[in-house]
């Protein structure tokens, strides 16, 4: 495994390319919009100008890691040649599925095809592909760069080989892997989706402050991060459409809290788009 390609440069796939291409690979970044690769590029820059502020890495590192990335609106330049995919794109089905049937005309046959969905079925994505032995959820966590874990979700036909392949990758990345049954949601989201759209119900009935409800569940039920600046790292639009999903696979448990609706419709996505249950600089 030497080259990755990622399909989607936003919140997820700037991370995965920027860990990738510190870790070695060489890495080419697609996406449909341009000024999405430009933010990406900007993004992985800044990262890597902290990181060698601060000393974790070495000026000379930075530099060969940029000059392992390539960023491109042309899907099949990117894809053609690599050994592994990560689709990073939105977590909507019929997008997902788009977007496997033309990277399994372009890329070689020998290529891994591997998701980064939060809660989506990697068995219907790898069926629209003529090699669902080698589609895979890898599912990295935001921001990618400080996230230890990968949770790898097998498919019906996802071979051994695949997954041990793609287990070698997380330890090159110097991430932990855990393996998880296909059933929707996985095991973090899951949990993670139920615990945040409850904490917007509690704010939506007016039983506490954002800030409060994340303190209370931070000093008190130790979570790093509370749940709703956790939302707004995720970003709300991507956190509802995870939400419809789980709530049409899994059922009223997870009907999504109305507050979180008007959110998106207002355009308040959380931290990238500057306003959210907090609001950013
Ligand atoms: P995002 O909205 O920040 O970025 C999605 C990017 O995909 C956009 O730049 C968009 O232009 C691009 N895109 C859309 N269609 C495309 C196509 N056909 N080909 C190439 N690019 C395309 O979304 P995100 O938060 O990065 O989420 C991406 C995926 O990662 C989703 O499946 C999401 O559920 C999952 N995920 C998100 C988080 C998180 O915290 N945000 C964490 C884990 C997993």
């Amino acid at each position: 495994m030497k080259k990755i390609a990622v399909v989607g440069s936003g919140v997820m796939g700037r991370g995965i390319a920027y860990v990738s291409a510190l870790s070695g690979f060489n890495v080419h970044v697609n996406d449909i919009h341009s000024e999405a690769l430009d933010k990406a590029k900007d993004y992985i820059q800044k990262e890597l100008n902290k990181s060698t502020d601060r000393g974790f890495i070495q000026q000379k590192d930075a530099e060969q890691a940029m000059h392992q990335m390539t960023f491109s609106t042309d899907v099949k330049e990117c894809v053609q040649d690599a050994d592994l995919v990560i689709e990073a794109a939105l977590e909507k089905m019929d997008v997902k599925v788009k977007v496997f049937k033309e990277l399994d005309e372009l890329c070689p046959e020998s290529t891994i095809l591997a998701t980064n969905t939060s809660t989506m079925s990697p068995t219907e994505i790898g069926a629209q592909t003529s090699r669902p032995d080698k589609v895979i959820a890898m599912h990295f966590f935001n921001p990618v760069h400080k996230m230890k874990l990968i949770e790898l979700i097998k498919g019906l036909d996802t071979s051994e080989q695949t997954v041990q392949t793609v287990k070698e990758v997380g330890e090159q990345l110097n991430k932990e892997t855990v393996e998880v049954n296909e059933f929707p949601g996985f095991v973090t989201s899951r949990m993670n989706c139920l615990i945040g759209n409850e904490a917007m119900n509690l704010l939506m009935e007016g039983v506490a402050s954002a800030r409060d409800i994340d303190k209370a569940m931070k000093l008190g039920l130790n979570h790093p991060m509370g749940p709703l600046e956790l939302a707004d790292l995720v970003g709300l639009d991507t956190r509802l459409r995870n939400m419809e999903y789980l709530h049409q696979t899994l059922g009223e448990k997870y009907r999504p809290c109305p507050l979180l609706s008007k959110y998106v419709k207002a355009g308040k996505l959380g931290r990238k788009t500057g306003s959210g249950f907090y609001q950013y600089e």
